[in-house]
């Protein structure tokens, strides 16, 4: 472990920078045969920590959906725009430790998988699963983070690294929230059917209606009407 308290000091730093969470996880979450998405060892062979940091999203961008589809969208971008810049100080901070540290872009950022890998939409590696095991929430229906204080109303980034930081403790929650049983209001709302009861996302279908039917808005009608929040 990197010495001289470096993962509370990492933590205390992310806090009074703006971050309203941090969650750190090892690399051996990811090798968890559960698990089926890309991995960030792929990006960082000697990586040891996934580091999350996350906003809550102001409410009023959900509830004025989906009218203020622009406000909602650059609420979003500006979300991304504070994690950007926290997380670059909290990079900065684990080299000045020696070592080394990079920053992965958030799903709908202009640099991520939205963008980058329209093939397959599918993320470097995820961030879900990386806060899932730092216990930060579990998984929706709508195939969001349901986080414990601010639900699927957030916004992440992450920051891989070698630095072996200590795991935060975690008491492992069950992977689909219990609230989701009975509810399914996010399938019902979704416009294209890209979510199924089955727990089958269809990226592509809600992908095509961002892109080709709001032209790139943003659309956040699954998490407008989730009560988790
Ligand atoms: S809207 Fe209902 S079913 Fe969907 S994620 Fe929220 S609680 Fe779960
Ligand atoms: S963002 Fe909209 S289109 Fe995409 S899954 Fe949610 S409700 Fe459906």
């Amino acid at each position: 472990m990197p010495g001289d308290n470096i993962t509370e000091n990492l933590k205390d730093m992310a806090l009074e920078l703006g971050t309203d969470f941090i969650g750190i996880t090892g690399s051996s979450a990811f090798q968890s045969s559960d698990y089926v998405g890309n991995k960030p060892q792929d990006v960082m062979p000697d990586m040891k920590s996934v580091v999350i940091l996350g906003v809550s999203v102001p409410n009023g961008a959900f509830d004025t959906l989906p009218k203020g589809r622009a406000e909602y969208t650059n609420t979003l971008m500006a979300a991304t725009a504070t994690l950007r810049v926290i997380a670059f100080q909290v990079a900065k901070f684990i080299e000045r430790k020696g070592y080394k540290a990079t920053i992965a872009p958030s799903e709908g950022s202009e640099f991520g998988y939205w963008y980058a890998d329209r093939e397959t939409l599918k993320a470097d590696f995820s961030f879900k699963y990386a806060s899932y095991h730092a216990g930060l929430g579990n998984f929706g229906m709508n195939h969001l983070l349901i986080t414990k204080d601010f639900g699927p109303r957030i916004r992440m980034t992450a920051i891989l690294t070698d630095a072996p930081f200590e795991d935060d403790e975690v008491i492992q929650l069950p992977l689909i929230n219990d609230a989701c049983r009975g509810c399914m209001k996010c399938i019902e709302i979704c416009p294209v059917d890209a979510l199924t009861e089955e727990g089958v996302i269809h990226r592509e279908k809600c992908a095509e209606y961002m892109f080709d039917v709001l032209g790139g808005l943003r659309c956040g009608m699954c998490l407008k009407v989730c009560p988790l929040y």
